[in-house]
């Protein structure tokens, strides 16, 4: 039988109010266009579904570039989200690892979306990789002693911090202005 438990695995300090959740987080984000430092702007609103369908909703905080020429506003995502994902990261992650499966017979998330996600992971494994050595240094919690020559860092991260990898690095990768592929469509 599947239970998360009640571990929560959102970067920075939650505080509760009227609309949902606040969280509070001191990182440094830089912006995917232009690799310029970015600054709080306001906040915004965001659903994250849960296991079952349930949404609970999250203010997080909305970045602008300090680049004068560019200016574009991001999103700043916290260990529970993934970029252009509505479940939390806690979901994808038990269905890329095999702590849920079709076999649970869940109707939220659907077989689709299971299947969707082990392929999405496999189609961004190596550009993960690809980021995470690219950040090594400026990693949250690693220091320069940390990063592996040799091997992957993906997997080291995979290994040391279960449950709670998944949304680690995507949340690296998306706040050090990194972005991952939703297809190949896409690009
Ligand atoms: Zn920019």
């Amino acid at each position: 039988m599947y239970n998360h438990g009640q571990c929560n695995r959102l970067h920075g300090r939650i505080q509760r109010g009227k609309t949902g959740f606040y969280i509070k987080s001191d990182e440094v984000c830089i912006c995917p266009e232009c690799k310029s430092v970015l600054k709080y702007r306001d906040k915004v609103l965001r659903g994250q579904k849960q296991i079952g369908g349930e949404r609970k909703l999250y203010m997080i905080n909305r970045l602008q570039c300090t680049n004068e020429g560019c200016r574009k506003l991001h999103r700043q995502l916290t260990d529970g989200m993934i970029k252009f994902k509505q479940y939390t990261a806690e979901v994808i992650e038990d269905v890329i690892d095999g702590v849920i499966s079709e076999e649970d017979g869940l109707k939220n998330p659907c077989d689709g979306s299971m299947k969707h996600w082990r392929w999405w992971f496999l189609y961004n494994k190596e550009q993960i990789e690809g980021h995470l050595r690219s950040a090594g240094y400026r990693l949250h919690g690693f220091d320069t002693g940390s990063v592996k020559l040799m091997g992957s860092l993906l997997e080291d991260i995979r290994e040391n911090i279960s449950p709670g990898w998944l949304g680690k690095v995507c949340r690296i990768v998306n706040n050090l202005g990194g972005a991952l592929r939703l297809s190949p469509e896409y690009g």
